[in-house]
């Protein structure tokens, strides 16, 4: 980290003679920067101690609110799991430092003001219709949903999942088992996802268990069920618990935040370089100050030295010609990793 540092003092010390000579880089000036970049030999690999201890800052569950630069509007955000004015404050700061070292470069900040940017127009659902459920038994026995329910979406970035709220938190309990004042009646009594016994269980209660609060019937509610509130401290919704859910069992989108704004709108941050709008991304700021400082490696995330040429189609995307990002980025692939919650 020390060494890191000391070579973008140098750098940052060459490059404001340079700026201060008006000496700005231009795109020409770049792209024969890459391709020199491209024709050089790779430097030694030197390995550095692994990095052994990490700071972990737990996200504290506050809202954020954004003042657009802008248009001036206020956007709330009521919660703040993203970290989202950290995330922020480091792509200005990346940006500015950036900036310092001669290069045309803003943070493209639309994205997270609800007046200039609607979720439509970034392609952030808010709400979606359960339209399948999993077809392999190990899976369909957790998934919580029935088809046609309908669902709260989260955040929308995970590439294949969504994160999840349910709309309406009821259950169901067979009508043996309830009183009509709530309490359970018998030792072990299933809570089920819809009306009927082959349905998910989402727990179980006992005679214990405080009252549960029933819900009013409604028309075409079997006789023999009854609908009830989803028993908090139960395995699922608990008032704040999101589940992930693959988005191939989700449709009938719809894109209407109401007051509770996106939280993934912090995903969609860009780079303006040279007036080209790019997705950012972690590392950009990190192998772009290494290469305008004319460095030949960048510390890897284990503390490495790894050959900067290794970035080369990144800083091609960054600083060369081409098309600007599209603000709904292309739909990856799904893949199949689990998402811890
Ligand atoms: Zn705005």
């Amino acid at each position: 980290m020390k060494m890191q540092m000391t070579h973008i003092g140098v750098g940052i010390a060459a490059l404001g003679a340079l700026a201060a000579e008006g000496k700005d880089f231009s795109r020409e000036e770049l792209n024969a920067m890459l391709d020199k970049l491209a024709a050089s030999p790779e430097p030694k690999s030197v390995l550095a101690m692994m990095a052994s201890c990490y700071v972990r800052i737990m996200p504290r569950p506050v809202g954020f609110e954004y003042v657009c630069r802008k248009c001036g509007a206020h956007t709330v955000y009521p919660k703040n799991t993203m970290q989202m004015a950290n995330v922020l404050a480091r792509r200005r700061d990346e940006a500015a430092s950036l900036k310092a070292l001669g290069l045309d470069i803003a943070v493209d900040e639309s994205v997270l003001c609800q007046k200039c940017r609607s979720a439509e127009e970034l392609g952030l659902p808010t709400a979606g219709t359960v339209v399948k459920r999993p077809a392999k038994d190990s899976e369909a026995k957790r998934f919580l949903w029935n088809i046609g329910e309908k669902v709260r979406i989260i955040e929308a970035d995970y590439p294949g999942w969504y994160r999840v709220l349910p709309e309406l938190c009821e259950a169901w309990v067979s009508a043996k088992y309830i009183s009509e004042t709530g309490e359970i009646l018998g030792d072990g009594v299933n809570i089920r996802r819809s009306p009927n016994l082959d349905a998910t269980i989402i727990c179980s209660v006992y005679k214990v268990h405080p009252p549960m609060k029933r819900l009013p019937v409604r028309p075409g509610d079997p006789s023999d069920w009854v609908r009830v509130e989803w028993p908090h401290g139960c395995e699922g919704y608990d008032g704040s618990r999101c589940y992930n859910v693959k988005s191939r069992y989700i449709g009938d989108l719809s894109y209407d935040e109401k007051d509770f704004v996106s939280p993934s709108r912090i995903n969609r941050l860009a780079w303006l370089i040279n007036g080209k709008r790019v997705a950012a991304r972690d590392d950009d700021a990190k192998i772009l100050k290494a290469f305008l400082s004319g460095e030949r490696t960048v510390k890897d995330r284990f503390g490495r030295d790894a050959p900067l040429k290794e970035d080369l189609e990144r800083l091609r995307k960054l600083l060369g010609p081409g098309e600007s990002d599209p603000l709904v980025p292309v739909e990856p692939e799904e893949v199949e990793v689990k998402v811890d919650l």
